[in-house]
């Protein structure tokens, strides 16, 4: 069998954790960044539409209350409120950009804010019937009139749900 490298998280994960220099944190009641752009702004969350990539739709849904890390530390009240905003964030992306199975991940490894990538899978995919590489979500850029077109869809379909 072969042997597994164990690697320890980096340095300062802990404190990360608990919301140092938190990255997310600061992309809160931001309208744009380098990443991404906003297209929906709730009570519990803000959803981005991501410029990096090469999936079209592909949306970041992120908690837009004071830092947490897990899911488990939201309250029964802000548990529902994420996940019902989520649902309808992704109902949006369902139904603007072409898919055939939608993937919400909420991982947290790189940036230890409560949020999920919402990502429509292409019927022609590096990854079919499993999980996308990380590496293929990120890789690329959008067309800057693509992605502006892609935005105004999305905000436009988040108006319907
Ligand atoms: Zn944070």
């Amino acid at each position: 069998m072969e042997s597994i490298n164990l690697q320890r998280w980096r340095e300062g994960w802990a404190q990360e954790r608990r919301g140092r220099s938190c990255v997310l944190c600061g992309v809160i009641g931001v309208v744009e960044n380098d990443w991404g752009r906003r297209v929906f702004t709730g009570r519990y969350l803000d959803a981005f539409l991501c410029k990096q990539g090469s999936i079209r739709g592909y949306t970041v849904a992120v908690w837009n209350g004071s830092h947490i890390a897990e899911p488990t530390h939201l309250t029964a009240t802000e548990a529902t409120g994420y996940w019902q905003e989520l649902l309808r964030v992704g109902a949006a992306v369902e139904t603007a950009f072409e898919n055939v199975k939608m993937n919400y991940q909420i991982l947290g490894n790189s940036v230890p804010h409560l949020h999920t990538h919402v990502i429509p899978r292409a019927p022609l995919d590096p990854a079919p019937n499993g999980p996308l590489p990380w590496t293929y979500l990120d890789h690329g850029r959008h067309d800057p009139d693509v992605f502006a077109a892609d935005a105004a869809l999305l905000k436009g379909a988040l108006q319907q749900t």
